[in-house]
């Protein structure tokens, strides 16, 4: 597991990070609370705290608070208070603030290793509760609610320091790979599809059943559209083999940028306006938002099928 152990105790601290160390876990310490709630933000995949409540600072209980909310973001960790005193005020206070178990120092070593065995325990289920919730069980990526409270989350943290399109698109005629092939093979559509997408962008939803949506951030426009139409190309051009049957599909495309003003929501509006376009307009080709007309021209030149 990862560890993040705050205590500014030298003795106490290097006493509980070698005993971690032992059990090859990876250990994060810090002796304040400042920098290791600052490390907790930004590092990704922390799944235990363990912090003393007598630091200096007296930011022990702040750090449990904190990271309670954290976890509530659906991010799993699991937070164990320790303070020399025992006296049951200051155990209920550290859980009441969010603390998942309360430990006194000096810790034993036999403890404290069973204690983290049920946080392993415990972290194990909250993944499998993150991922149940935020992942599409046939093909892992995001459900469409993840994806609309992600792509909400990036667009609102990182304002317009830098580009967003979004590409919506949507399996041709899909219902008719189900009626010949049957719905399993159907699945193994989705699937491939599915994996031609990624070679793309990780950031991608499947919001329906043959409906997707891609993020694509830090790109300009034109990269965007030009993205849609080689994952466009790529559908077009792959042969699907799926229990013996040899299987051909396209798929149509919308794509949007982020304007001043947008949320996501907005976003995907205006990318599945265009998609809706690519459909009516004959279908296996990639539409731009109208709104970005005055920059056709130069998109035109990799949306080969417009
Ligand atoms: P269009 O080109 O207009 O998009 O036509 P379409 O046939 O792709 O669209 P329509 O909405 O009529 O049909 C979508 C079909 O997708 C109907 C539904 O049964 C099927 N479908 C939805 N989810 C799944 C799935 O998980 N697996 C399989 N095999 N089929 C699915
Ligand atoms: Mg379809
Ligand atoms: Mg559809």
């Amino acid at each position: 597991m990862r560890i993040v152990l705050v205590e500014d105790n030298d003795e106490d601290r290097e006493a509980i990070r070698t005993i971690l160390e032992q059990r090859r876990e990876s250990v994060f310490a810090f002796h304040c609370g400042d920098s290791a709630w600052e490390f907790v933000q930004k590092t990704p995949d922390i799944d235990v705290v363990i912090v003393s409540l007598n630091l200096e600072d007296a930011s022990g209980l702040e750090i449990c608070w904190n990271c309670r909310i954290l976890a509530a973001e659906r991010k799993a960790m699991y937070v164990v208070a320790i303070s020399e005193y025992t006296n049951a005020d200051m155990l209920v206070e550290a859980l009441d603030s969010g603390a998942d178990d309360f430990l006194h120092k000096p810790l034993q070593e036999d403890i404290l290793l069973a204690r983290l065995r049920v946080a392993e325990r415990v972290i194990m289920l909250q993944k499998q509760l993150v991922q149940l919730a935020n992942r599409d069980p046939m093909t892992n990526l995001y459900n469409r609610r993840a994806f609309f409270e992600k792509a909400h989350a990036l667009i609102e943290k990182q304002g317009d320091a830098h580009p967003v399109s979004a590409i919506m698109f949507d399996i041709d005629h899909f219902k008719s790979v189900n009626d010949r092939f049957g719905h399993d093979v159907g699945d193994q559509v989705i699937k491939t599809v599915t994996k031609i997408a990624l070679g793309e962008s990780d950031f991608i939803g499947r919001l329906g059943g043959e409906e997707f949506a891609v993020l694509i951030q830090g790109q300009s426009f034109f990269a965007a559209a030009c993205a849609a139409n080689r994952i466009r190309e790529m559908i077009e051009h792959t042969t699907i083999i799926a229990e013996g049957n040899k299987v051909q599909i396209t798929s149509s495309f919308g794509v949007a940028r982020l304007q001043e003003g947008d949320d996501i929501y907005a976003l995907l509006k205006r990318a599945d306006r265009a998609l809706y376009r690519s459909k009516n307009n004959g279908r296996n080709m990639v539409t731009i938002d109208r709104s970005q007309a005055a920059k056709r021209s130069d998109i035109s030149s990799c949306c080969a099928a417009q």
